[in-house]
Formats: structure tokens, sequence, C-alpha cells
């Protein structure tokens, strides 16, 4: 430790390794002491930072001040630098998604477990406050038990960056994005998923796919429709769910939304036709006044420490981490099934994404 601080070595300093530099000097658990990154230009910018920049992964491996590494690599290189870490006696945080598959991820946690190390991957978004507003209106039942929830990213920039479009490296947006939003919804919902059917995108004509839709129907009676998108120049919101009592909508990152539900303190008055377009609709009209009541949405709930905290924690032995290894193997294996439905265009419903 330094400074009472578990030491963190950055492996890979591009985006993501030095957005993590700066939200680690924020913790009073962790310290960056390093970094090391194949590309000479990336180790001259942590030099300019102020972290030490090794000079070769054996290097970090062999400096036993180091206790943690932090794999924020390119997808395809995460299982490689994470055996090698665990097996140098160094705990590990590794960035989602964890591996290219579910056989890569038994490899890493088999690593874990023989050197007897925590491997945690950051699965950051669970910590996202409109997320955790969702998971308060499913806990508490807030517009009712809910029955179908829409979780959407969109983008208009296409795929970012360069590795992200190369299959081999773990490109694509269902392992990018898609890991995000399917570690929410298996993280809020404890039911098991009964079938799968999904599309992949190509509009943009790469290798990998440019967004995804999924519909999971859950053993609770829940159905999850799932989509990223990178060619949206309008975009839908992030969440739109519907409970037996209500409807809710979160609009975007900054918690515009709002939650309508049936008012059942008011007079049952029945709608009035409207004309709509050439016809006429009862059924597709405004609620009567006072029949539906508007409200701001609810607080979001809480975790129990921030991801760092915790993974220190964790470490110490005095917590439990709140990414679990077998909650990402659940993901995992949930990614793969989308991947089948997709390929072969089947509503997939024989598959145990609990399989270890
Ligand atoms: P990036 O391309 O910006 O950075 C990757 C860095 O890794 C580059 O500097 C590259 O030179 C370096 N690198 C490549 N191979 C290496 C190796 N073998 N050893 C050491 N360094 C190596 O990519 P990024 O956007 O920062 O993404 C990195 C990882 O972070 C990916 O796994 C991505 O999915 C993840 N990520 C997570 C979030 C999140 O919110 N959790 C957000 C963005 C990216």
């Amino acid at each position: 430790m330094s400074s009472n601080r578990h030491s963190v070595v950055i492996v890979g300093f591009g985006g993501m390794g030095s957005y993590h530099a700066g939200l680690i000097k924020e913790t009073s658990t962790l310290i960056v002491v390093g970094t090391y990154d194949v590309l000479e230009a990336r180790r001259t910018n942590s030099n300019d930072a102020g972290y030490k920049a090794y000079q070769s992964y054996e290097e970090v491996l062999a400096d036993s001040s180091v206790e943690i590494i932090l794999i924020a690599t390119p997808n395809d290189v995460h299982k490689e630098i994470a055996i090698r870490a665990l097996q140098a006696g160094k705990h590990v945080i590794c960035e989602k998604p964890v591996a290219l598959s579910k056989v890569e991820f038994q490899e890493i946690l088999a690593a874990a477990d023989q050197a007897g190390r925590v491997f945690m991957v950051h699965q950051n978004r669970r910590w996202d406050e409109d997320f955790l507003t969702i998971k308060k209106m499913y806990d508490e039942e807030t517009i009712g038990s809910l029955f179908q929830i829409e979780s959407r990213v969109h983008g208009a920039n296409g795929i970012p960056g360069d590795w992200r479009h190369v299959k081999a490296q773990g490109g694509g947006m269902l392992l990018d994005w898609g890991v995000h939003l399917l570690d929410q919804l298996l993280f809020m919902i404890d039911s098991k998923i009964t079938s799968v059917s999904s599309s992949l995108s190509f509009i943009l004509g790469n290798d990998v796919d440019d967004g995804f839709e999924a519909i999971l129907q859950f053993e609770n009676g829940i159905k999850a429709i799932v989509e990223v998108g990178t060619t949206n120049f309008i975009t839908l919101p992030r969440w739109y769910v519907k409970g037996i009592e209500g409807t809710g909508i979160i609009e975007d990152w900054s918690l515009t939304g709002r939650l309508v539900t049936r008012n059942n303190a008011g007079e049952k008055i029945e709608p009035k036709p409207i004309r709509a377009g050439v016809g006429l609709t009862k059924t597709m009209a405004p609620p009567s006044e006072g029949a539906t009541i508007t409200e701001e949405l609810p607080q979001p709930s809480e975790l129990s420490s921030s991801f760092y905290d915790n993974f220190a924690a964790v470490i110490e032995g005095t917590a439990e981490p709140i990414v679990k290894n077998a909650e990402v193997m659940r993901v995992q294996n949930l990614i793969e099934v989308i991947f089948e439905a997709a390929e072969s265009n089947q509503v997939v419903k024989n598959f145990d994404i609990y399989d270890k």
C-alpha cells in the first residue's frame, strides 16, 4: 500500500484508462502509481500527467509494490493481461466486456481462483442515476409492477475509434454498449429469461454490428426491449417503462422525465372521442381531465459504495463485490444467446445463462 491507498497500475492509457486515472484521484482508497501502454505516445501522455510510464508489462508485473492492475485495453487482450497479472499475484480490475467469450472468462476465473486474487469487472453503469431511478421504480412498484421495460441508447456518430470496428478485437455495439444495458437489466430483475429474439444492424457496412435490438422475455412476465443504435439522428428516450398503474419515461442522462399514473381517486369519466387523422377514435383519445396524475421521477436507489471503494474493501476482505463474477458470466452467456438468435433469425428458448 502507498499512503494507505492500494496501488494501481493502469494498463492501456487511452480514453478509458485516463478517465479511470481522474476518477481514482478522487478516492481515498486507491492510488494510481503508474501506467503501461504499448504506444509510445500514450507513455508520453502518462509522464505528462504525472504518472510513471512503465516501459514493458514485465516491468509492471515484477514491481512488488504494485497491488492492482486495471485493464483498459481493447477487448481482445483483456484475457492475456488479466491472467498474467493474477499469476504475478496482482488483483485485477478489468474493463467491460470482460472477454470475447465465455471460455475466455472461464480461463480468467480459473487463474483468479488459483492465485487467490480478486478479479472484478468494471460494470460502472450500475451506478448510473437513470438506471438507479428505474431500479427504484422496479423495486418499489412506483407505477405498479412493471411489465415492459425499454432500454435504449441512440447516437448518430457511427462506431467510434479504430479497434471497435474489428471483429477479432471484440468490436461491435452488442459487446460495447449491449454489455452495459444487459448488465443493468440482469442486476435489477431476478427472474429467468425464457426466450430471446434479436437482430443486429450493419448499416454502416462494417464487419461488426453498428447496433442491435434484443427482446427478452422474463419468467416473471416482464418483456424487455434493449436497443443500441449509432445511426439515430433523432433519438428515442433512454427508458420507457410500463407498469400496471402507469407509464414512466426518462429521456436522457440528465434525468429529464416523468411518471403518469392512473388516478384511482378521480371520478371515472369516459374519454371523449377525438378526430385522429381522417378517422375518429375514443381508444386513442387522451385520458379525461383528472383521470391521470403526472409526477416527477422518484429519487434513484443507492448502491452501498462506489466501484473503487468496493473493490478496495473486497481485497481487504471487508465487503462482498457489488459486481459479482457470476453475474458477469450470466451477461456473457446472454450475449452469446443474443448473437445466436440474430444469426439464426429464430426465437431462442432453450438456454441456461446461469451455466458457469
Ligand atoms: P482506446 O483505444 O482509447 O485505449 C486503449 C489503449 O490500450 C490504447 O492506448 C492502446 O495503445 C492500448 N493497448 C492496446 N493493446 C495493449 C496492450 N497489449 N498492452 C497495453 N496497452 C495496450 O480504448 P478505450 O475506449 O479506452 O477502451 C478501452 C477499454 O475500456 C475497452 O475494453 C472498452 O470496452 C472499455 N471502455 C469502458 C467504458 C465504461 O464506461 N466502462 C467506456 C469506454 C471504454
